[in-house]
């Protein structure tokens, strides 16, 4: 069993994790950058560690900054949160070779996954439905021309090592191909260091239908649920909801079990989420992330489980403290992601917040690292907070969203909150009548 958990992260899924950790009686320390010397994760922590300057290379992404971190506190294992070194398998080798677990999957399991190609490659001969697309990499434009009139357009183009919506190129038809081939190769290269790409078919209205999967590492696996996703911004997320609005028990079952045989086919072990479009009934299989969520909570109220605490157990080497039919939905969750954004451009809006007053009430559930005074420093992501509701159904999740989005109280900064609540207003968003793309049409339409 571990003693000390140090988390290589900050903001709200520091704490989180900080929580899981002192519910299981385990000791946590928190590390930080100069600029994050007042933040909560640091006051929360039962110690904390300066990893170094306000740029992340040089602390929240530094090896041996955080390795040495963890020698000087003892600490025995790293929950990476998401984001950061969460999907870094190099880290993970390093974390082993140096006697300490990662509270994570294998290194192995986060290079395949981490690879697109080779994570459809592998997902397809695991029985996984996937986009129609290249087969592996398409080296040249050539190629290109020839695999894109084969499947017809609209095409799209992937960086192969591509994440957080970088690296995707579309083309709505032949003329556009090169510049999308060309433009999401450069961006691969620059922002990832690889210049392999791919070509999938695009879809044109798909939802983003998401499987939680959790597996022991000794073969065992389960799912839990779905969760969607399809509310999107320059492909990130805002609005997530668990379960699907468009998914029926008997979908759940059969693509559940499908992505749970998949990771239990590798003996994948910890938290990983397996990524779908998902039109006209079909699922189409995107990516896999080796690593919790941000949206996770949505999962955890409507299962009644701490996937933290999950994955901190299986990590100790434990069994999965459920089974498959152990796992009951119970009601609907919905959670947004408050950023400190100024709308309409959702610029980013660091600064000193001036008054802070987070709703709570039944089935309200606020992951954030705000408090009253503290100054949002401008070196990291937008994400402040996010508001998670739970109710029995849909409606009431719908109702009572709307209730503790009145209830918060952010000043000082410029926030998403507002679109939050003009979304609210939508008869589409009432009903759950939305793909990938409506978001982007309502933020041309009305913002
Ligand atoms: P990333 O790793 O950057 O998050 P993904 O492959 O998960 O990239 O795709 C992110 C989003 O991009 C999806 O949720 C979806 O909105 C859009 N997208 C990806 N592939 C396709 C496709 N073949 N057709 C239509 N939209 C797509």
């Amino acid at each position: 069993m571990f003693k000390k958990v140090l988390i290589a992260n900050r903001g709200e899924i520091a704490l989180r994790v900080i929580r899981a950790c002192r519910e299981m009686g385990i000791k946590s320390v928190a590390v930080h950058s100069t600029a994050d010397s007042d933040a909560m994760h640091v006051r929360m922590a039962d110690e904390a560690v300066c990893i170094g300057p306000p740029a992340s290379a040089q602390s929240y992404l530094s090896f041996p900054a955080i390795i040495s971190a963890c020698e000087i506190t003892g600490a025995d294992a790293i929950h990476p949160g998401y984001g950061f070194l969460s999907e870094n398998a190099e880290f993970v080798q390093i974390v082993e070779d140096h006697d300490l677990k990662f509270i994570g999957p294998t290194a192995a399991h986060i290079r395949i996954m981490g690879d697109k190609i080779t994570a459809k490659d592998t997902m397809r001969k695991l029985g996984v439905p996937c986009v129609p697309g290249s087969e592996g990499g398409v080296p040249d434009l050539e190629s290109a021309r020839r695999i894109a009139a084969e499947i017809g357009y609209p095409v799209i183009i992937k960086a192969t090592a591509g994440g957080g919506g970088r690296g995707m190129k579309l083309a709505p038809t032949e003329a556009d191909l090169e510049s999308a081939f060309r433009t999401a190769r450069a961006e691969g290269k620059s922002v990832f260091g690889n210049d392999e790409v791919y070509l999938e078919k695009y879809l044109q209205r798909p939802r983003h239908i998401e499987v939680q999967v959790f597996g022991d590492g000794k073969g065992t696996a389960v799912h839990l649920g779905e969760r969607d996703c399809s509310l999107q911004r320059r492909h990130q997320k805002v609005f997530e909801e668990a379960p699907g609005p468009s998914i029926t028990p008997e979908l759940r079952a059969q693509i559940g079990k499908v992505c749970a045989d998949a990771c239990a086919g590798i003996n994948y072990l910890g938290a990983g989420t397996i990524e779908f479009l998902y039109e006209d009934g079909e699922f189409y299989f995107i990516e896999m992330n080796t690593r919790l969520q941000v949206e996770h909570p949505v999962t955890e109220a409507i299962f009644g489980v701490d996937l933290v605490r999950e994955q901190i157990r299986v990590a100790e080497g434990q069994d999965l403290s459920f089974t498959q039919d152990e796992l009951e939905i119970n009601g609907h969750a919905i959670e947004v992601r408050i950023n400190a954004e100024k709308l309409p451009n959702f610029s980013p809006c660091p600064g000193k917040i001036t008054a802070y007053h987070a709703p709570g009430g039944l089935g309200v559930r606020v992951d954030s690292a705000l408090y009253n005074g503290y100054s949002i420093p401008p070196f990291y992501d937008s994400l402040i907070g996010k508001l998670i509701v739970h109710g029995r159904d849909r409606p009431e999740a719908l109702a009572r969203l709307e209730r503790a989005l009145g209830e918060l109280i952010v000043d000082g900064v410029d926030t998403t909150v507002p679109l939050f609540h003009a979304l609210l207003a939508e008869d589409d968003v009432q009903t759950g009548n939305y793909n990938i793309h409506w978001l982007e049409k309502w933020l041309d339409a009305n913002m």
